[in-house]
């Protein structure tokens, strides 16, 4: 996670300096939004996969929580842009956070100050090379995923995240590498941090946004690939014993990319050619070796 320089508030810092007061708001109550983006090395340098969209998200996560940021989305990604670049990294994963700092304490966050940062480092597979190969084994997890009347799973919040660390450590703690959430109607939500598909009659099944999904960039753009060479995807509501007797199972994230899943709940599921193909065109795609290349990776202007 180490890097020379933290881009806060405008301003490109040490590594060292970039700290926090012990009673931010944030660090209390949740109070943050974030993104999570991957920028990866090219022929024509390095490129940020939907750097836009990304920032897009962001700002609707804070205006969901009515917090302003103060500075426009091109500002912002001509930051991620220079923040890569003082760091001198080909490759990276990039972490803005915009959280209320301090102010005064209590739950109302709206007489907080609302701070930006933008952080890059090093990050190969989230879930291990081994796990792109060959797939992950999950579970379904026993805590349910975030409901729409709860915390909206639409803004992605530092506290909803606790929902997701329950659940990922649950997994792990079983001898799994990741856990799969069902909504409050007990239907597929999400990964603790990626999307679900299944494969399915020829087609790509994902579950629809009102289940609970977070709007995945990468989710979106996996379904524009398969439609680029006449796979369909269905967004239906599934089932955990659909997924069980699927032919393929995989997830997607900017941290997972597209990694399979070898089997849930002990039922062997196992790789299979249409997940391998959506995986080839997808790290095509961000390596800059795809037509779709143009449109899906963002260079400093
Ligand atoms: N669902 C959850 C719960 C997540 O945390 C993430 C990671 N942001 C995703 C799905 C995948 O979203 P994206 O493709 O935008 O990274």
């Amino acid at each position: 996670m180490q890097s020379d320089k933290i881009w806060f508030d405008g301003e490109l810092i040490d590594y060292a300096d970039a700290k926090v007061h012990v009673l931010t708001h944030a660090l209390h109550y949740g109070s943050g939004v974030f993104e999570g983006i991957r920028a990866y090395e090219t022929d024509q340098g390095t490129g940020v996969f939907h750097l836009t969209d990304h920032l897009n998200r962001l700002k609707r996560s804070a205006a969901q929580y009515y917090m302003e940021i103060s500075y426009s989305t091109e500002t912002l990604a001509a930051a991620v842009h220079e923040t890569i670049k003082v760091n001198n990294l080909p490759s990276c994963y990039i972490r803005p956070l915009v959280f209320r700092g301090a102010g005064e304490m209590g739950v109302n966050p709206l007489n907080c100050p609302v701070h930006t940062m933008i952080a890059v480092w090093r990050w190969g597979a989230y879930l291990g090379d081994e796990a792109i190969e060959n797939g992950i084994r999950c579970m379904i997890s026993s805590w349910r995923r975030i409901g729409p009347n709860m915390i909206p799973a639409t803004a992605k919040a530092s506290g909803q995240y606790l929902n997701s660390q329950l659940a990922k450590m649950e997994a792990l703690k079983h001898g799994y590498d990741e856990a799969i959430l069902l909504n409050e109607a007990g239907l597929i939500a999400d990964g603790s941090g990626e999307n679900v598909f299944a494969v399915m009659y020829g087609k790509l099944y994902t579950p629809p946004i009102s289940a609970s999904c977070l709007p995945g960039i990468t989710r979106h753009a996996v379904m524009e690939m398969a439609a680029t060479i006449g796979i369909e995807t269905v967004e239906h509501d599934l089932t955990r014993a659909e997924l069980y007797f699927a032919d393929e199972v995989f997830l997607t994230g900017t941290a997972a990319e597209v990694t399979p899943v070898a089997s849930l709940d002990d039922h062997h599921i196992g790789t299979g050619p249409i997940t391998k193909q959506i995986q080839k065109m997808f790290f095509d795609t961000v390596h800059g070796r795809h037509e779709l290349s143009k449109t899906y990776l963002e260079f400093p202007s």
